[in-house]
């Protein structure tokens, strides 16, 4: 566990099951139990169907980079030695679809990014509660999967 003086979730009720899957080692998005669309950030609402009935599902965490950023300079206190770092839209497969998942990369120099690559979920513990970054997968595990 680490204490971090990185930003945490807002704390909206409607994320309250992805943080707590997070804690946990899980990665959980939205399906809507209308039509079975699955979303990613959590919303109120299905954006295909617009009901707002929802179940949580637990997706596989892993994915493929879709894009990302670099972050050169920062004014934010808990990402002060980070730069540059990059942040990610990571396409992960969940029962129902295909989510977008926004999220920092660690492990990997900037530079050697691709689309496309296999990355995995890591569950940053700190003090209350856990981050989701994602980590490049190594050729042994790319093998087992
Ligand atoms: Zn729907």
């Amino acid at each position: 566990m680490t204490t971090t003086e990185r930003p945490r979730p807002a704390g909206y009720d409607d994320h309250r099951p992805f943080w707590d899957g997070a804690a946990a080692g899980r990665l959980v998005v939205q399906r809507c139990t209308q039509c079975g669309a699955v979303r990613w950030p959590p919303r109120i609402l299905c954006g295909a169907c617009l009901s707002p009935e929802v179940e949580w599902v637990e997706a596989t965490p892993t994915g493929s980079l879709f894009t990302w950023t670099v972050i050169h300079h920062t004014t934010l206190a808990g990402f002060k030695d980070d730069p540059p770092y990059a942040v990610g839209l990571v396409e992960v497969t969940v029962a129902g679809g295909l989510v977008r998942m926004l999220g920092g990369i660690r492990g990997c120099a900037p530079s050697e990014l691709q689309v496309g690559m296999a990355l995995r979920a890591q569950f940053e513990v700190v003090d209350d509660g856990a981050l989701v970054n994602w980590v490049l997968v190594g050729d042994d595990e790319r093998q087992e999967t």
